[in-house]
């Protein structure tokens, strides 16, 4: 009778143990999933800092482009008003100092063309960056929405096999003993959705110790339940293939 009731009561663990396994695998991938989610955002985030920083040193260049435009401008009115009174000097001496005025301002106004020339340059490779980075980012909203939906489908596919495997649970639990049921339950809790494991080579499959032969005879009788010393998972011998 009690031989019975406990093979019987094994076969139903297993029975558990593979759903239960199961739910613990896809209730792990489930896990991931947020994270995953939160990776592409974080990526996203990261495109559009890109793109924000490569419009404000346009923006920056341009300014200070403009600041030396203006420089450029006041350097030339000044230049244009010392040519002026250059014609209404009446000795060498306030024409040679105004000339060599002239000369310098003049050299100052070609340092100015020469660095607006420059900052045109990086003001346009700049806007060059700015267009690239709003195109990949525009890519990548488009990548990252169907990624996001593409993750939202699958959480939902996994919620719903979970919820199968624990209809189908449900209908297994009334034929293991209550007791047995919670011996196996808190196993299960602790090692992480493997409470129930198949003995392979004289070892517990579980954590893969080698079980004395003592252990291995009981987990063969069949008269109660066996845990592994080591990792307390319950032990049970594999039935042949096609019994
Ligand atoms: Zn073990």
């Amino acid at each position: 009778m009690t031989t019975v009731a406990i093979a019987d009561q094994l076969k139903a663990l297993i029975e558990l143990q593979k759903l239960d396994g199961e739910i613990y695998r896809l209730r792990r991938d489930l896990a991931t999933q947020p994270v995953q989610a939160a990776q592409l955002k974080d990526e996203q985030a990261k495109r559009t800092l890109g793109l924000q920083t490569a419009e404000a040193r346009t923006k920056s260049l341009e300014l200070k482009r403009n600041q030396l435009e203006a420089e450029l401008g006041s350097k030339e009115q000044q230049i244009k008003k010392l040519q002026t009174q250059t014609y209404q000097v009446k000795t060498n001496r306030e024409y040679s100092a105004l000339q060599l005025e002239v000369e310098g301002l003049k050299a100052d106004k070609s340092v100015f063309e020469e660095e607006i020339l420059k900052l045109m340059e990086e003001v346009e490779q700049a806007k060059a960056q700015t267009v690239s980075e709003k195109e990949q980012l525009k890519v990548q909203e488009g990548e990252l929405k169907s990624r996001l939906d593409q993750i939202d489908q699958e959480s939902r596919k996994i919620k719903n096999a979970i919820e199968q495997l624990q209809a189908a649970r449900a209908a297994l639990v009334p034929k293991v003993d209550p007791k047995v049921l919670k011996q196996y339950e808190r196993i299960l809790e602790r090692k992480e959705g493997s409470a129930l494991v198949p003995v392979r080579g004289n070892s517990c499959s579980g954590c893969n110790m080698l079980l004395p032969p003592q252990a291995i005879n009981e987990v063969m009788m069949n008269t109660r339940l066996i845990p592994c010393e080591s990792c307390a998972r319950i032990l049970y011998i594999e039935p042949e293939a096609g019994s």
